[in-house]
């Protein structure tokens, strides 16, 4: 296996050293095959927001493992988790289900381009949308670049019509809207944007998108595989109050199984095959497994409470970073929306992070040092400064205070 790992973040490439092999998992905490139990702050990137192994998601899947994995046929399964997953997000009508988030933005590219008849599609640099050849643009640091493939394997002419801008940036949105008049099909983007680390959007910036979108007859796309279900049940969306076209969806509502879908008002999603044109299919999609842990997760996080928990954990969490980064003097900034974290090793005390040019300006050296040195003590995050932490309902008040205890002591041996 290339690297030893079957996804490249988990190799520690960026941090160094090996990764720990896990051989269970349970509530908040991760079994090592050497004996080792670790405080997760990982949670599969994103998916676990119940906790590992949650007793109800476990009875329910090994329910549904006995009656079948899979059939190639509907399923009541997948009606009661569209309807659920709708239900959440006003203003999305139809969805169809694949099997995880690179497929969900690839087809939801799809349909945008068919809806508009445009081919151009724009997103934010640093801005992650799976593995699919258009969206793997990395244009640097230029306000408004044309697409130029980040991996070997891509042709040129895959990204040709993928733009760049920054996150957050208003006004570059605004200059590639102008000088491609006509042409956009979407703007793609995390609305909350967790794999530059954990950027929140700046006041006005996603509703201005909105308008953007709205005055240049394009589609705004939000891709909450992250954030759906997790910075709030309706996701991003209903936490910011801006109403995308398209919605992407994976991670949570699979319940750590293969998962992914995308949501669209009715109009939109019936130009999908068999009901329209646009053709998109999958062997696996669906399927009832995913369907089940998805139905399971789905129906702890509606239990009354579910979010204040989270909000009030994570919250537990930012203070106790703050206070114990400031002991060692060392200088961060913590960005948390709910129960998405992420501390940024800046330059100085007091500098924000508010872009991907400001993260990617973080000390990852420092960064590397700090992650050792807590998965030494007993907690694992993930080993990258540019992913965001999960805090999940198992996360007790117990938990994080052995993980700022266990922080204090990092901070001060990557100093
Ligand atoms: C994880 C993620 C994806 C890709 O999902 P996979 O299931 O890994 O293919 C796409 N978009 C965002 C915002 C993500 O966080």
């Amino acid at each position: 296996m290339p690297g030893g790992v079957s996804s490249p973040v988990r190799s520690f490439k960026a941090v160094g050293g090996t990764p720990r092999f896990i051989a269970s998992a349970r509530g908040a905490v991760l079994n090592d095959i050497d004996h080792n139990a670790i405080i997760d702050y990982v949670g599969s990137y994103g998916p676990m927001i119940v906790g590992h192994a949650h007793p109800a998601v476990v009875a329910a899947v090994a329910d549904a493992l006995a009656r079948g994995s899979c059939y190639g046929a509907p399923t009541t399964l997948e009606t009661d988790l569209a309807e659920l997953i709708l239900s959440a997000l006003p203003g999305m009508e139809m969805l169809r289900f694949v099997n995880s988030g690179t497929e969900a933005a690839m087809s939801a590219i799809r349909l945008a381009r068919a809806a508009t008849g445009r081919d151009i599609v724009i997103k934010c640099v640093g801005g992650y949308h799976g593995h699919v050849d258009g969206l793997l643009v990395n244009a640097g640091s230029g306000a408004l670049t044309l697409g130029t493939p980040s991996s070997p394997g891509i042709p040129r002419a895959a990204t040709a019509a993928t733009l760049s801008v920054e996150y957050n940036d208003l006004e570059a949105a605004r200059t590639a809207f102008e000088q491609n008049a006509g042409k956009i099909a979407c703007f793609a983007v995390e609305p909350v944007a967790g794999n530059m680390g954990l950027v929140p959007p700046e006041p006005g910036y996603l509703q201005g998108l909105r308008q953007l979108c709205t005055k240049h007859g394009a589609l705004l796309l939000f891709d909450e595989v992250m954030t759906g279900f997790r910075v709030a049940w309706g996701g991003a969306q209903t936490r910011y109050g801006v109403q995308p076209d398209i919605t992407c969806l994976g991670k949570i509502i699979g319940g750590g199984m293969p998962v992914g879908a995308y949501a669209a008002p009715a109009h939109l999603m019936r130009q999908v095959s068999p009901a329209g044109p646009v053709y998109q299919a999958g062997t696996l999609s669906g399927n009832p497994i995913s369907m089940t842990a998805g139905l399971a997760t789905l129906q702890l996080l509606q239990k009354p409470g579910a979010y204040e928990q989270l909000e009030s954990s994570s919250l537990r969490l930012e203070a106790g970073l703050r206070a114990a980064a400031a002991e060692s003097g060392t200088p961060i900034c913590v960005n948390r929306v709910g129960s998405m974290i992420c501390p940024f090793f800046t330059a100085r005390v007091g500098d924000r992070v508010k872009s991907y040019t400001q993260a990617a300006a973080c000390d990852t050296m420092r960064f590397s040092r700090f992650f050792h040195a807590l998965l030494a003590g007993g907690v694992n995050i993930p080993p990258s400064q540019f992913e965001s932490w999960f805090v999940s309902l198992a996360h007790d008040n117990d938990t994080i205070d052995r993980t700022i205890t266990a922080a204090r002591l990092a901070f001060a041996a990557a100093r």
